[in-house]
């Protein structure tokens, strides 16, 4: 890594491998298609970041099946304040123990709220698949866990008035999880809850099928 000032270049090789990295500009998670390892852009340069590869159903063609990278948060969630009743009720309702957040590069940032961020309860642990490669994630792991506690009082707030509640959200640990998706040309269709996004719509597929043969 040289340092320019304040200006720092990170040279866009695996930190596993040495394998040259290959991304749409502005990506700063990378999954290696030389041996798999995702990496992402820190102070300190690349480093080496777990990630899962969920298995989708059978039978889909992997020509047409896309990787979208998520942020998964695993997280500690706790309630407090004066309404007790309040707190027993979400204690029991709203305790994800994981947060996923998309990482993955959209048209607009104002399309973030309407798509993608989610609690789980049921986290996709399906078989490891073989390393497979994703692109279009320009979002990394600091800006993606500040969108972890609102929208766990979000979700709080839905079923119970948080306004004597507090929620105290404790990140233990942080990976990724690569999405398969089907790419079926004016639409994605996510192949773990059937999501659907229209091609015309804020995310840039493009950059989700950077370097992709066909
Ligand atoms: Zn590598």
């Amino acid at each position: 890594m040289a340092e320019t000032g304040d200006i720092r270049t990170v040279a866009l090789v695996c930190p596993e491998c040495g394998e040259k990295l290959r991304a749409p500009r502005g990506d700063v998670v990378f999954a290696c298609r030389g041996c798999g390892a995702v990496s992402e852009v820190t102070a300190r340069g690349l480093e080496v970041v777990p990630c899962s590869w969920p298995v989708g159903p059978s039978g889909e063609d992997p020509a047409r099946t896309l990787r979208i990278a998520y942020w998964c948060f695993h997280t500690d969630v706790r309630y407090g304040g004066s309404d007790e009743a309040g707190v027993e009720h979400l204690s029991r309702m709203v305790r994800p123990e994981r947060v996923y957040v998309p990482a993955f590069r959209q048209r607009s940032v104002l399309a973030f709220g309407d798509m993608g961020l989610h609690l789980t309860y049921n986290p996709p642990g399906f078989t490891e698949g073989d390393p497979d490669t994703f692109s279009g994630a320009t979002m990394g792991s600091g800006q993606a866990s500040r969108f972890v506690a609102p929208m766990v009082l979000w979700r709080a707030d839905q079923i119970h008035d948080v306004t004597n509640v507090s929620v105290d959200v404790r990140i233990g640990g942080i990976d990724v999880v690569a999405l398969p998706a089907r790419d079926e040309g004016k639409r994605i269709v996510d192949l773990i809850d059937g999501r659907q996004w229209p091609e015309a719509s804020f995310l840039d597929v493009d950059a989700l099928r950077f370097g992709r043969a066909g």
